[in-house]
């Protein structure tokens, strides 16, 4: 670590306080919610036991999707380690809410990149589009819904699911905050009352105190491997939400008469409770490393999304670096500042869902988690990074100072 690097970032880190105390204060917050469906739901160590085969009479399962139901005002929840990441868990539920001949609109523009085949915006045999379902999307205008736009479309067609995202994916749009959610809602229901409302809310849990579900949405779907996994669940994703949807998305993730009562966790409920509880405070870690992040960066000189003194609706952050290098060397710098696998250097592959050559730096306990330190990026202009996370802030810390020394020292050496 450079000696230099390690001035600017603790010079920089002074200047945040106030804004520390902010996040801390979120973080008090949701993990007062957290305990309080802990103490609402009597969790006991009988919830740790495990359960095999079928699953039936799971009560640590059981208890698990009422204390997420609890922390995301939802109706019901179903929580489960048999979806495999956030992808799987949107894929359940699109399946789930579309038939035949009903279309998806989504009003954030393109949705996640592995997506596009679950769609069938990308060709693919197992696609919604194979069943006839059909596709329409209204992008976002100055980072903003476009109102006026998807209220003509829900005037004139029948639509029987919206699909918000919340978190930008590989875009360069903004990420949306709860109150820009509250007011499209509203708007939305000014002209529609029965369209099924589905946010993906990937990355975007405990960054603040409220949940889609608070302000009117009708299903949320989310990773177990980003924020309410906490670091500690090896897999998983999660839907929550009204209460019928939840049961046409369990019978689509089972099977149609089984639903939630199937299932087996396999010993890993505490894990996911563990997780859950830990989440508040691991999701502040990875703000405040983010903010820092933006802090330094900005001060030596890079674009920087959001900014550090942003109001924030997801633990994700740009840092624009218009030049492949660059964007290389410090993804690679992070892996440098992993835990896990520090030793291996990330070079930019295919990977299966995603159109460009992607560059993935995750030193992660758990494989591809992104609530743990990481940094990715599409090979593609402007050359951003999308860095995520951080399990402590500390490591957070010694991650930024790891990296921009890499970085600086692997682009001088090239330029000789
Ligand atoms: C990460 C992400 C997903 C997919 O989640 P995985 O757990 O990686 O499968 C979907 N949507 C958005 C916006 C994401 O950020």
């Amino acid at each position: 670590m450079k000696e230099e690097i390690i001035r600017i970032v603790n010079e920089e880190e002074q200047n945040l306080k106030d804004i520390f105390a902010k996040v801390n204060e979120n973080s008090f917050c949701n993990s007062k919610k957290v305990l309080d469906a802990f103490h609402k739901y009597k969790i006991s160590e009988s919830h740790f036991g495990k359960t095999t085969g079928y699953g039936y009479n799971d009560i640590g399962r059981d208890a698990i999707e009422k204390v997420f139901s609890y922390v995301l005002d939802a109706e019901d929840a179903l929580v489960r380690t048999q979806f495999i990441s956030g992808s799987h868990a949107l894929t359940v539920c699109l399946f789930a809410l579309l038939r035949p001949n009903d279309t998806l609109l989504s009003i954030t523009g393109l949705p996640y990149d592995t997506l596009h085949e679950v769609i069938g915006i990308k060709k693919n045999k197992s696609s919604l589009a194979t069943y006839g379902v059909k596709y329409k999307q209204i992008d976002l205008v100055d980072n903003d819904f476009d109102v006026d736009t998807i209220k003509k479309v829900l005037k004139e067609e029948k639509i029987k699911v919206i699909a918000i995202q919340r978190s930008k994916g590989y875009s360069t749009r903004k990420s949306l905050t709860i109150a820009k959610l509250e007011r499209v809602i509203k708007e939305i229901r000014t002209v529609s009352r029965d369209v099924i409302i589905m946010v993906d809310n990937c990355y975007c849990e405990f960054v603040e105190t409220k949940t889609p579900l608070t302000v009117g949405a009708d299903i949320i779907v989310g990773s177990l491997i980003k924020n309410l996994g906490g670091g500690l669940a090896s897999n998983g994703g999660y839907i929550a939400g009204r209460k019928d949807l939840v049961e046409l998305a369990a019978e689509r993730l089972s099977l149609p008469g089984e639903g939630k009562e199937v299932g087996p966790s396999l010993g890993l409920n505490k894990e996911l409770l563990q997780g859950l509880y830990f989440a508040p405070s691991v999701v502040a870690s990875a703000l405040k490393t983010a903010i820092l992040t933006a802090k330094v960066l900005e001060k030596l000189g890079y674009d920087v999304e959001p900014k550090y003194n942003a109001e924030r609706a997801d633990i994700v952050q740009n840092i624009i670096f218009k030049d492949k290098e660059k964007l290389i060397k410090y993804c690679g710098g992070i892996q440098v500042g992993s835990a896990i696998d520090a030793f291996a250097l990330p070079i930019p592959s295919y990977m299966p869902g995603y159109d460009d050559d992607v560059i993935m730096a995750s030193g992660s306990f758990v494989q591809g988690s992104s609530i743990e330190l990481s940094c990715d990026g599409p090979i593609r202009e402007p050359y951003i990074a999308y860095q995520q996370g951080s399990l402590t802030y500390e490591y957070g810390k010694i991650g930024l100072i790891t990296a921009l020394s890499y970085m600086e020292e692997e682009c001088t050496q090239e330029k000789k």
